[in-house]
């Protein structure tokens, strides 16, 4: 019978590089029994930690520590586990790998065990991912959204959206396949009920998990604009250091300098440009070539703009720069302490203009907020979990066919058509969980992950 689940035993370091006090070695797969006895000389009892000798070849010690073995299925990767940890260093965790290797392990892939927590079942797509995400996370935030994707609560939900599916498209079927029946108009209007629960329900996991996206990827911001008018002093008075180099020379930020912070969990990713005016300095002219590509990807644009010098902010002129349409600019009027504007924000026809000091620290808080709001970002961590792009982008299909479905049932009572959108919506949603993955997405996912995960 052709398995999924692989025969060989994979070995990986599992803690990082250089030198700790402790280092982990995970074994995991059908010969960990075997190799545990050559190693320890004595296979540990199930889960409990024993002190032992890690012994080579002549049964010469390489390193003492703790073993602990987690006998399939209960186990991180449902098969056999042997957990070493012994002395942190390079040399020594390098010996006993070796060894394991010499006993008939192969080393791991990067995500191997979490593919095979998958493989066995033991996880879905989304908490393997979750691990990854959890391991990686850059904010506190992150973290706590992390831990619930990978407890199971985004699962649920969507499995709570499939078992819907699944009972409406059952009995669709049953109509289908006896079409003599005469179709009930309460079970008619019944269907149609569950249906519309199940967008209005499918809408409300697409706008948490679009919350937990943000949470994982940030929002990208340039700050541009002609020199001297307060760009790096904002970054400084947004990062509260004093990252950049403020001079009143103009044109001293001649490379891009990024730096990551966050607005109550929600995690920018900001970028101070070089001054974007035309200039004979080729390093000057690096700087500006590469000012432009960043604004490229951008999530906002953050014109800056010296109120003090020029109130009718004759330096902002969107088209005249030749910005990319799709990008919202923020017109800040900077330095109000020397023109006496007071700090604030309006909406105008042509977008949002924010006047602030980033010197003396005036209107800094409008503009967090507003930051926020542009990204979409409700702030509250409340019902959100963490989750990715490819999530979004299934959630988003499984949600276009669910409303045809809709559609088709209600407006034109196509029954064959709905039972066929409600399919395209359950395998979308399969999709994230991993019920219907192709073998490069699993590939794709799992080589991300660190070695030894
Ligand atoms: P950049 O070239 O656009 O990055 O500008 P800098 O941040 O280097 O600032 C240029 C000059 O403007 C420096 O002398 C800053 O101290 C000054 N500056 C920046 N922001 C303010 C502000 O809000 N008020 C005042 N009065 N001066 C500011």
């Amino acid at each position: 019978i052709w398995t999924l689940i692989p025969a060989d035993t994979i070995a990986a370091i599992a803690t990082p590089k250089g030198f700790g006090g402790v280092g982990v070695i995970r074994l995991s797969g059908p010969d960990v029994r075997p190799i545990a006895g050559e190693v320890l000389g004595v296979l540990p009892p199930p889960r409990q930690a024993r002190l032992a000798w890690f012994r080579d070849l002549k049964g010469e010690a390489i390193d003492q520590g703790l073993a602990l073995f987690f006998p399939a299925p209960h186990s991180f990767t449902g098969e056999d586990v042997l957990e070493l940890q012994g002395h942190g260093g390079p040399v020594v965790l390098d010996l006993v790998l070796r060894r394991l290797i010499q006993l008939g392990a192969r080393l791991a892939r990067p995500g191997e065990f979490s593919e095979r927590a998958f493989l066995n079942g033991k996880i879905d797509l989304t908490q393997a991912e979750a691990i990854a995400d959890l391991i990686a996370s850059g904010t506190e935030t992150a973290a706590r959204l992390a831990r619930r994707t990978m407890s199971g609560e985004f699962s649920r939900r969507l499995q709570g959206l499939v078992d819907g599916l699944i009972r409406v498209r059952t009995y669709l079927e049953a109509c289908l396949d006896f079409p003599e029946e005469e179709i009930d108009a309460r079970a008619d209007h019944a269907i149609s009920a569950e249906v519309s629960d199940l967008v209005l329900r499918l809408e409300a996991l697409l706008a948490s998990a679009q919350q937990g996206c943000l949470v994982r990827e940030g929002m990208r911001v340039v700050i541009a604009g002609p020199p001297n008018v307060g760009k790096s002093s904002l970054l400084n008075a947004l990062t509260d250091s004093e990252a950049a180099i403020v001079t009143a020379i103009p044109g001293t930020t001649r490379d891009l300098l990024h730096r990551e912070i966050q607005i109550d969990g929600l995690p920018l990713h900001l970028t101070d440009t070089a001054g974007l005016h035309a200039s004979e300095d080729l390093v000057e002219r690096e700087g500006i070539r590469r000012a432009r590509e960043q604004i490229g990807v951008a999530d906002a644009i953050l014109w800056l703009t010296d109120d003090a010098s020029d109130p009718g902010a004759q330096a902002f002129n969107p088209t005249a720069l030749d910005l990319p349409p799709q990008v919202p600019v923020v017109l800040v009027r900077n330095k109000i302490d020397l023109s006496g504007r007071t700090p604030g924000l309006i909406r105008t026809p042509d977008g949002t203009e924010i006047a602030l000091s980033a010197r003396e620290g005036l209107g800094m808080q409008i503009l967090r907020d507003h930051l926020k709001e542009m990204a979409g970002y409700q702030g509250t961590s409340e019902g959100i979990f963490m989750a990715r792009r490819r999530h979004l982008e299934a959630l988003n299909r499984a949600l276009t066919a669910m409303r045809e479905a809709s559609n088709n049932l209600q407006q034109r009572h196509a029954w064959e058509f709905t039972a066929e959108d409600l399919r395209v919506a359950q395998e979308a949603i399969g999709e994230i969980t991993g019920e219907f993955s192709s073998e490069d997405l699993l590939e794709r996912i799992f080589t991300s992950f660190c070695i030894g995960k």
